[in-house]
């Protein structure tokens, strides 16, 4: 039997989850263990699927239109002049490829952009297209942007961790502060938001 990492070897790496899995992990697993079908990843298109066939064993299939289309591969690019900084689509982008500071305009990094498509329903101003740059996506960009993807998590989990300790501690603080005390606290925490405001939004 094909082991789920020789199966997600074989995935675009995108995580866009247009297979209806939660990532290209989640479907290397429903394919190897619960025998998901091999045509449902639309960035792999054609070739991906002659791959997983023949890793597999099963019979090549055209990809299943109810997962969308084998397209060219584009980058993701924003209009500058559109854009308002709010960093939602940051968040949104699982290999980190989106920079820019909170209100500031944000750019696309096009190395590290896989053409995942999930920053442009995260924009409020729909000011994110999707472009041809004329090039292939590769295995071996699928491997480097799986790493990437893999070191934002890990990342977002650390901050999200460091966040709710923080939280944590505010609110404990609060549980044994006297009555009097509380506005201050109050006015405390404000300011540490505003400042994290300011320099945060990651
Ligand atoms: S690249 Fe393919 S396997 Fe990976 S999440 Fe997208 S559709 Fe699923
Ligand atoms: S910039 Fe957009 S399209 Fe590119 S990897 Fe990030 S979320 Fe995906
Ligand atoms: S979500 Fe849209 S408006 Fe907000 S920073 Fe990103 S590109 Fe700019």
């Amino acid at each position: 039997m094909t082991s789920v990492s020789d199966i997600d070897d074989l995935l675009p790496q995108t995580q866009c989850r247009q297979c209806g899995f939660d990532g290209c992990l989640a479907y290397a697993r429903a394919i190897a263990e619960e025998g998901a079908p091999i045509n449902r990843c639309a960035p792999g298109g054609a070739a991906g699927i002659a791959r997983l066939a023949a890793a597999t064993g099963r019979p090549v299939l055209p990809l299943d239109p109810e997962f969308g289309r084998e397209l060219p591969f584009a980058v993701a690019r924003i209009r500058a002049e559109e854009c308002i900084g709010c960093a939602w689509c940051v968040r949104a982008c699982p290999t980190g490829a989106i920079c820019g500071a909170p209100k500031h305009l944000h750019g696309v990094l096009e190395d590290d952009c896989t053409g995942c498509a999930l920053c442009l329903p995260a924009c409020p101003m729909d000011c994110i297209v999707m472009v041809e740059n004329g090039r292939e996506w590769t295995l071996e960009d699928a491997h480097r942007a799986r790493a990437l993807a893999e070191r934002m998590k890990k990342r977002r989990a650390e901050d999200d961790a460091r966040e709710k300790a923080r939280l944590d501690a505010i609110r404990s603080e609060q549980r044994q502060l006297e009555p009097g005390a509380k506005s201050a606290l109050i006015a405390d925490i404000m300011t540490r938001a505003r400042e994290a405001n300011r320099s945060g939004g990651r």
